[in-house]
């Protein structure tokens, strides 16, 4: 019998330590897709394909060629175009999909949280909340702050960020995982006086929110996306795997 093939859409830590879990299967076969977006990604156990399938219905013809059983939509939770695209092309070929989404970040009681619906949104609040502002929101948002030309910006990113971006900016080059002690000689460093963060959730880049609480600094968190209605989402590794009935007895 030919082994299962489980296509997981990647980009995350999660995705990684999935694709870890699932070669351990002899019965599985894995192939991880990336959109290419990262020069160096880190290395990933099983197959490897980078790059856009041309929408769902792209993705749905992939999923039939390569005989995928199960697609897992491991991709960040501000990805909302790949992940509508699962969706679809699971609809339109029956191959069940299952979203891994980490749960996201709440806010502590001494936590002085904006959330806000959009980079737009945190961009308009910025203002009233302070002048010198930490953006870790990733390179390919920085146009929604452009126009906030007496602010003075710090963005930390993987990659270096394209115009247009404000005009006062530092960019700092950094891959997580950071640490609270890092973080907070960051914002130190920098007189930081607001920090401006998606709510990404997970342990490996949570610790500038720790940092911000003990410095009293305001947070500016944008909410997450939708996921599409219907979609079977689980939190973490286990529960993908315990969906594809390949958690250990
Ligand atoms: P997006 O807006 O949802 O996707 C844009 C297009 O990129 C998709 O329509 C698809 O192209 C292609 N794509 C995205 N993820 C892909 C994947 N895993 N494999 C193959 N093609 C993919 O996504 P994004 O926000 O640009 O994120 C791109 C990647 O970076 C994702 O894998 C995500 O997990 C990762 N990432 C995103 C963020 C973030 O804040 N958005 C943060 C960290 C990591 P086609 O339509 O041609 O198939």
């Amino acid at each position: 019998m030919s082994p299962r093939h489980i296509l997981i859409l990647g980009g995350t830590t999660e995705a990684r330590e999935l694709a870890a879990a699932l070669t351990a299967h002899p019965d599985v076969r894995v192939t991880t897709s990336l959109a290419g977006r990262v020069s160096r990604p880190g290395a990933v156990e099983g197959d490897l394909r980078v790059g856009g399938f041309g929408g769902a219905e792209g993705l749905a013809d992939w999923l039939c060629a390569e005989h995928v059983d199960t697609v897992v939509d491991a991709t960040h939770p501000f990805a909302q175009s790949i992940t509508a695209n699962t969706a679809r092309a699971a609809q339109a070929t029956g191959v069940p999909a299952v979203v891994l989404r980490r749960p996201g970040w709440r806010p502590g009681p001494e936590d002085r949280w904006h959330e806000v619906a959009s980079l737009d949104d945190a961009a308009a609040l910025l203002p009233s909340l302070g002048h010198r502002v930490l953006l870790t929101t990733g390179r390919l948002g920085l146009a929604a702050f452009a126009q906030l030309t007496d602010l003075h910006f710090v963005a930390r990113s993987v990659e270096p960020p394209e115009p247009p971006m404000p005009p006062h900016i530092e960019v700092l080059l950094a891959r997580g995982p950071f640490t609270v002690a890092d973080e907070t000689a960051l914002l130190r460093e920098h007189r930081i006086d607001v920090l401006v963060t998606k709510d990404s959730g997970g342990a490996a880049t949570s610790p500038k929110l720790t940092a911000a609480r003990r410095l009293t600094l305001p947070v500016v968190v944008v909410r997450r996306p939708p996921l599409p209605e219907g979609v079977d989402t689980v939190p973490d590794v286990a529960g993908v795997l315990a969906r594809l009935g390949l958690l250990a007895p």
